[in-house]
């Protein structure tokens, strides 16, 4: 039976044979364990290691609906043109569809091969934060990826930390609803994905909440 761990508050089957991280650096993964009070120096080189090799990027209903409305799409139709969804252990997920070299869809590249990205401002939650990475919505550290290759230059940072805690609160969400949808309201995983993004969609247009405005989430910090 393999171990059991929670991620995100859900529980995450851990494979046979992987283990926990240790406290410090993750042997031969790259990952270095930073306090969310810790610092660490880093400058973007704009290579394409994060945006074009994947991609990697898990999303959350409120990434779909940011990214959408920017983008001027229904959700609907970004989720099919833009994403994979994948039902595993009766849950939905949702990443970023890749390019036949594996590269965002959205990553430009200019003259001089410096990328960039064509929805900067409504870049996904795990855009904004990386080289770091959430850890699990309780935990007092995050994991910074060293393979990035900006980390360690320019000048000295600190974990973003409102921006940090939105990130939090809206994986914490993002789960939470899809369970009580799907564990207690008895819906099919993509019903229960579909009538979640229906109901931030309507929210975002008719409330106006402080996570649908673009301004106010890069207000919030970035790395
Ligand atoms: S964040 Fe790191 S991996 Fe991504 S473009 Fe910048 S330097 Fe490269
Ligand atoms: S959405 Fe933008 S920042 Fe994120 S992987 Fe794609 S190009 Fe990179």
């Amino acid at each position: 039976m393999p171990a059991l761990k929670y991620c995100c508050g859900e529980q995450l089957i851990m494979v046979p044979g992987t283990r926990l991280a240790p406290e410090g650096e993750m042997p031969g993964r790259g990952y270095r364990r930073l306090r969310l009070e810790g610092a660490f120096r880093f400058k973007c080189v704009r290579c394409d290691y994060c945006c074009g090799t994947g991609p990697n990027i898990a999303l959350t209903a409120y990434d779909v609906i940011r990214m959408s409305r920017r983008l001027g799409m229904y959700w609907k139709s970004f989720l099919e043109t833009f994403t994979n969804v994948i039902i595993a252990d009766m849950f939905p997920f949702i990443s970023l569809k890749g390019d036949e070299k594996g590269g965002c869809l959205f990553m430009e590249r200019d003259e001089e091969g410096l990328t960039s990205c064509r929805i900067y401002d409504a870049r996904p939650m795990k855009c904004r934060f990386y080289p770091l990475h959430v850890a699990s919505p309780s935990a007092t550290h995050v994991y910074l990826d060293t393979k990035c290759p900006g980390v360690d230059l320019g000048g000295e940072e600190s974990v973003p930390t409102r921006l940090y805690e939105q990130y939090v609160w809206e994986l914490k969400n993002h789960y939470s609803k899809l369970h009580r949808l799907i564990f207690e309201e008895g819906c099919e995983p993509l019903q229960a994905l579909y009538k979640l993004l229906d109901d931030l969609w309507a929210e975002a247009w008719r409330e106006k909440p402080p996570w649908s405005d673009l301004k106010h989430i890069e207000d919030l910090g970035s790395t």
